[in-house]
């Protein structure tokens, strides 16, 4: 076998745009062979049928048509976020532009922990992520893989900035990876504040400050994963500064609220905390990873500074070369910034802005059509897009049973959530091209696999 192409050089366009067709082709006829938002037959089907395109995995001699045969499996049995029935979870379906750039990335594969691996990439990185931490009145913004590691990097810049303790403060609604950090971070188990109507009561933050001594951090959602509830964020703020606690702001989902002129005022108080968790492979259509981190103390991140000789030796930092590896906690590192800038760039404030208000809608039209129906349930009127829903009267085990009977047809994918003690459907719609027709057809769908 002769020595495999290379994706960048001079041989790499030609290398890879048969393969790209090859690529592009079988996720093709892999969608085509699916027929629908997931594989039918649940996880035994599945496996089953990735046993048989895989075959041995690390065979003697290589097989020439791997690629188009595990695209093709991949993709059959994928969950595919683009198609308008797919709406279990924060799972995005990326933009095809967004997708494209994050090729680029692939083939030049810069590595984002010294400038000698990433000259242009940096560079874009720092001006991307100052004008990004601007949108959010921050002074500057880390790139992450998610807000998972988000709120682990908030948890620990509040721990150095506080001199090495702080109390972790969070609402029954926050998310699980926060407790983890803590738990990760080894702080003390966290106070748990009450959410009485899904969101952070603010007497309650207030009654819980009050008893507490020694450096807190209150993190406080935007966005909630089970039913995308904002929690409210001035007067969060406000009980924070009264009590000197520090604030982060998890607004992994209700981030991309800030790129719509109509929804943005809903965030009003973000720029109060000191941290903010972004995702925009939620509202901001990214392929996974892109994760942000702004900051509202620059001085906070030297917490993060770290000296390697061989990435970013002192004489070298003098003679101007930057100093990236107190950019993050990882070395190695995707300039995930490229399909960033791409999106920003090409769509612009009112595309970006107008995909925003395009999914809410589609929740506002959902609900509309529950609320009119004899046989559903509604939750709530929606605060993003997610909604709440469930058959009208029917017990917890067949709202789940009906969940898992979608899944096993592959018609639909729901999310579930308890918000108050009784199980509820959660439709996350995060897809613009979903149209009124779309909804109609999940709600029949439902409606014909609820266990009578
Ligand atoms: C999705 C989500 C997270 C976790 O983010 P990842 O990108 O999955 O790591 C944290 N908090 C909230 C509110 C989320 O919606």
């Amino acid at each position: 076998m002769p020595t495999p192409p290379l994706a960048s050089g001079p041989e790499g366009r030609g290398a890879l745009r048969p393969l790209l067709d090859t690529v592009l082709d079988a996720l093709d006829a892999g969608g085509r062979a699916r027929g629908g938002p997931l594989p039918a037959g649940g996880p035994a089907a599945v496996t089953a049928r990735i046993r048989d395109a895989l075959g041995e995995v690390l065979p003697q001699e290589g097989d020439p048509d791997a690629l188009r045969a595990l695209v093709h499996a991949l993709a059959e049995g994928a969950a595919d976020p683009a198609d308008p029935l797919c709406a279990g979870h924060l799972h995005g379906p990326p933009l095809a532009l967004a997708t494209a750039a994050d090729l680029a990335a692939g083939v030049l594969n810069p590595s984002l922990d010294s400038w000698d691996q990433a000259p242009a990439a940096s560079a874009l990185e720092a001006l991307v992520t100052r004008a990004l931490a601007e949108e959010a009145g921050a002074a500057d913004c880390l790139v992450t893989t998610g807000a998972t590691e988000s709120n682990q990097l908030a948890l620990l810049l509040a721990r150095e900035a506080q001199g090495g303790g702080v109390r972790l403060v969070t609402a029954a609604n926050a998310h699980h990876s926060l407790g983890r950090a803590a738990w990760l971070l080894g702080l003390p188990a966290p106070v748990t504040v009450p959410a009485p109507a899904g969101t952070l009561d603010p007497a309650a933050l207030d009654e819980a400050l009050t008893g507490l001594s020694g450096p807190v951090l209150v993190a406080a959602t935007a966005g909630t994963t089970d039913a995308g509830l904002i929690d409210p964020l001035p007067e969060i703020a406000a009980r924070c500064r009264a009590h000197g606690a520090r604030l982060h702001l998890d607004a992994a989902y209700g981030g991309g609220l800030l790129f719509s002129e109509r929804h943005r005022h809903r965030l009003t108080g973000l720029d109060a905390a000191d941290t903010v968790s972004l995702d925009l492979h939620k509202l901001g259509w990214q392929p996974i990873p892109a994760g942000l981190l702004t900051v509202r103390n620059a001085r906070d991140l030297a917490a993060l500074d770290q000296r390697a000789d061989y990435l970013n030796a002192g004489d070298d930092t003098e003679a101007g070369l930057p100093d990236l590896l107190g950019r993050s906690l990882h070395t190695t590192r995707r300039p995930d910034i490229l399909k960033i800038a791409v999106t920003l760039r090409s769509l612009g404030r009112r595309g970006l802005g107008s995909l925003v208000d395009q999914v809410c809608e589609r929740a506002e039209e959902l609900a509309g059509l529950i609320a009119a129906h004899p046989g559903f349930e509604l939750y709530a009127r929606p605060t993003i897009s997610t909604v709440l829903f469930r058959p009208a009267g029917a017990p917890d085990d067949a709202v789940a049973a009906v969940r898992r009977a979608l899944l096993g047809t592959g018609r639909a994918v729901l999310g579930r959530a308890r918000p108050d003690g009784r199980l509820w459907l959660k439709a996350t719609l995060l897809n613009p091209h979903a149209r009124p027709h779309d909804l109609a057809a999940l709600l029949n769908l439902v409606e014909g696999h609820t266990p009578r």
